[in-house]
């Protein structure tokens, strides 16, 4: 069976996406409370659960820990491989990471100073701040959170409208 559940925070956030064996789990040892139940269920001994839909952490857990790890292809994908700078999408191949603040002047290695750069630009760009080079980025660079790397675009109907009222708050 395909059913997945949505794993919020304790504050509401959306964590993740789990299988929801995985959920059931967490519903069992009480570190969850559920939200929303899809109508599908599975039998036990003893009776029959609706799998859960929608869950929601009884403690916070940090984003630290829940971190995705940075890569060159993890940043592709935040970027939905599309230059930040002239907004062209391309294969992996033809893209390169750029950091937006120099290295030279200090800038990070790090999410909100990395973005994905086609080869042109990253040319055009060499050394210098997109102001002086005259660029201009499509979207500033953020940490991504796990779920917007990893919910796929399409889910069954009943998922959609379950999860719809936490992912879009
Ligand atoms: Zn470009």
């Amino acid at each position: 069976m395909m059913t997945r559940t949505l794993l919020l925070n304790a504050t509401y956030e959306p964590l993740t996406v789990i299988g929801w064996q995985k959920a059931m789990t967490l519903v069992t040892l009480h570190k969850v409370e559920v939200l929303a139940h899809y109508t599908r269920a599975v039998r036990s001994a003893r009776r029959e659960h609706n799998l859960p839909a929608v869950i929601r952490l009884t403690r916070r857990v940090s984003w630290r820990k829940l971190g995705i790890r940075f890569s060159r292809h993890h940043v592709y994908k935040r970027d939905a491989f599309t230059c930040q700078y002239c907004d062209t999408q391309l294969p992996a191949s033809q893209l390169t990471l750029d950091h937006v603040t120099p290295r030279s002047t200090g800038g990070p290695t790090s999410w909100t100073n990395i973005v994905t750069c086609c080869v042109a630009c990253n040319q055009l760009k060499a050394d210098q701040t997109p102001e002086e080079a005259g660029m201009r980025l499509v979207r500033k660079p953020y940490a991504p959170y796990w779920m917007q790397l990893s919910v796929p675009n399409r889910e069954d109907d009943q998922a959609a409208e379950l999860w719809k009222p936490y992912l879009w708050q």
